[in-house]
């Protein structure tokens, strides 16, 4: 409860109580409703990388964009050209950019708010602003940014950049939920004889890096850091960009990807092969072991999730390594046998 009525001071409290990302971002798009009378405000969020040779990126540079999507919702790409174009010089310069909106006259502004690898944009269109509302604009996105970089400290991993152990479980209890929220609904359809499209299942996978423990001894701990660095970049640049990547510890990396059974098996396989080829500074060929399945209804536990993962990542490691195994086939040729209790289950007597 604040004592406060300034819609200013009241967001920028709000913006210091929000821990994750999404809501962090709302409290700004609001807060700057509120505080400005401005109802048309977005935030865009564009991601970067500094390899050069990929067909889709604009080249810009060195940075070379990889998207521009709306932050609220990570499935809808930003497309239009000419607000891109006016984003792109908003981040270039440092500066905020504005064009008018050929469809009503308003003037939009784009006000760059500068990460690492991730920017965005907060754009605002209006056809009357004040001085005083971009100065009031202007203290709401310092306040914001700092504080979002203060969230990825927390999130993200310091050498990789990737998300860490500590964000994995907080997101796949949320993709869980979702999970089961979308499965009441089929369900419900079903019982109505309505069909609803089947979305792509959730799979997470669990990535080791083969005999790592040899890169260390023979080339020394700070190489080590190296490939584990050059690996993540492959990892960000392989992926799709709604894919989630975490370093879970060490060598190991986990992926959570929404993608049909096929689709998921071939990006795997596309990475491990990509890491197959990459000549690591230095180090030379390194390989990958991979395990994956399936988030199904059936696990709504994330240990037990992990653990299927886990027991396909083991059966590659014990089966030659740079190989990617699916839990759910090892299951069904009776490589593996399905655990009666899985771990992260409460036997209730
Ligand atoms: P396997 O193919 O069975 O996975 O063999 P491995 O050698 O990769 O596995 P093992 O678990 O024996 O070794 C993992 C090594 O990773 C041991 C540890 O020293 C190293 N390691 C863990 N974290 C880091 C890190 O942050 N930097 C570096 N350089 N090495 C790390
Ligand atoms: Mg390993
Ligand atoms: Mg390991």
């Amino acid at each position: 409860m604040h004592t406060t009525k300034d819609p200013i001071l009241t967001t920028a409290i709000e913006l210091t109580e929000q821990d994750d990302h999404l809501a962090l971002r709302q409290t700004l798009i609001d807060g700057v409703k509120h505080s400005t009378g401005v109802e048309n405000v977005s935030l865009f969020e564009m991601k970067v990388n500094y390899d050069s040779d990929k067909e889709e990126r604009e080249e810009e540079g060195k940075q070379a964009i990889i998207y521009y999507r709306n932050a609220m919702d990570q499935n809808a790409l930003f497309k239009n050209i000419e607000q891109r174009k006016m984003m792109h010089e908003a981040l270039k310069k440092r500066a905020v950019r504005s064009d008018t909106n050929p469809n009503n006259r308003n003037k939009r502004y784009a006000i760059p708010i500068l990460g690492g690898v991730i920017s965005e944009i907060l754009s605002v269109e209006t056809n009357k602003i004040s001085e005083n509302s971009f100065h009031t604009i202007d203290f709401l996105v310092k306040i914001y940014r700092n504080y979002m970089l203060l969230l990825n400290k927390y999130e993200r991993d310091a050498l990789t950049g990737l998300l860490n152990r500590r964000s994995f479980e907080e997101r796949l209890n949320r993709c869980i939920n979702q999970m089961l929220e979308t499965t009441l609904k089929e369900k419900d359809a079903a019982e109505k004889g309505q069909s609803i499209p089947t979305e792509e299942i959730p799979h997470l996978a669990v990535l080791d890096i083969d005999h790592f423990k040899l890169v260390n001894d023979t080339y020394g701990h700070l190489y080590g850091d190296d490939v584990l660095l050059l690996f993540s970049n492959k990892m960000k640049e392989s992926f799709s960009a709604e894919t989630s990547l975490y370093r879970f510890g060490g060598e190991e990396f986990v992926v959570v990807m929404n993608s049909s059974k096929s689709n998921a098996l071939a990006e795997l396989e596309k990475f491990r092969k990509e890491i197959e080829r990459f000549n690591f500074p230095q180090v030379g060929t390194v390989t990958v072991s991979i395990g994956f399945t399936q988030i199904d209804d059936g696990c709504t536990v994330s240990s037990s999730i992990i653990d299927r993962a886990d027991q396909a990542l083991y059966y590659a490691k014990e089966h030659g390594r740079n190989r990617t195994c699916s839990y759910d086939e090892l299951i069904k040729s009776g490589e593996l046998v399905k655990k009666t209790i899985e771990e992260g289950e409460t036997e209730l007597f």
